[in-house]
């Protein structure tokens, strides 16, 4: 009886943990900490790809990034800035919730589907021969299937620059988000260009990549993100960790992106 058959996981699993061993191993250390899983490293692992579009825009948000992925629970510098946020800048974690995750990233998905406080439902457009975390409903965002005013929060990160529609699918996600309640919509963003980059013409893999930075991106946004957001009715607002009002100590320990800022839109005005 060979070991994965003794303690009856599978061989594909088995293979997932030995190189878990080997990363931890690797990268053990104190120099950065994950504020998801709360385990420290050395450094972080690389991550992302070259587009030369990216480059000459400066995109945030996309890109090959050094330090960007966590060796154990898999998050990227967005994913650790979004749960710092929720963590130290809102009651996320504090006080009953209904939450929307759209396409939930693996190491988020993971802390907020134990969170007892919150009612959590995830969902993303179906796509062929990718993986699924149980639970998930598929729709499309021109058309969430759920009344007005359902959520108290809505999380849906690098999801709008698939979308040629994106008008339609932030009304949308105004329309479900409730009164009082808010919207965490990261985008790839250059604040480079003042109008967002699009066009509809451009359909080939290859030709979007080189014009968008990603072969299944329909624009790059611009500086005009916020006001594309505030014409379907959001109030927006820009968080950085690199303020004081966020005042959490050795920022730098986390590995974020320095110049990516957090898009929160809010339903109704902002009340402090
Ligand atoms: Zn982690």
């Amino acid at each position: 009886m060979s070991f994965a058959q003794k303690f009856k996981i599978s061989v594909k699993q088995l293979t997932k943990k030995v190189f878990l061993f080997g990363r931890l191993f690797y990268y053990h250390g104190s120099t950065v900490e994950c504020p998801i899983c709360s385990h420290g490293f050395r450094k972080m692992l690389p991550g992302g790809f070259h587009a030369d579009v990216i480059n000459k825009l400066e995109i945030i948000g996309a890109g090959y990034r050094l330090h960007n992925i966590c060796p154990y629970c898999l998050s990227t510098d967005r994913d650790r800035l979004v749960f710092l946020y929720l963590k130290n800048r809102t009651r996320f974690f504090n006080i009953s919730n209904r939450v929307l995750h759209i396409s939930p990233e693996p190491s988020l998905h993971r802390i907020f589907k134990k969170a007892t406080n919150l009612t959590y439902l995830i969902g993303t457009k179906y796509a062929e021969g990718l993986y699924y975390p149980a639970g998930i409903s598929f729709f499309d965002l021109l058309s969430i299937p759920f009344p007005d005013n359902n959520f108290d929060v809505i999380i849906c990160n690098h999801v709008l620059e698939h979308i040629q529609d994106d008008k339609q699918a932030m009304a949308e996600l105004f329309r479900v988000l409730k009164p009082g309640g808010y919207a965490i919509l990261q985008v790839p963003i250059s604040n480079k260009i003042e109008k967002t980059i699009e066009d509809f013409t451009i359909i080939k893999p290859e030709e979007r990549h080189e014009a968008f930075g990603q072969f299944d991106h329909v624009r790059v946004y611009g500086s005009d993100y916020k006001e594309r957001l505030e014409a379907v009715g959001f109030f927006v607002e820009k968080q950085s960790p690199y303020t004081q009002e966020w005042n959490i100590n050795h920022l730098s320990k986390y590995a974020l992106n320095k110049k990516e800022e957090l898009y929160v839109a809010h339903k109704s005005p902002k009340q402090d």
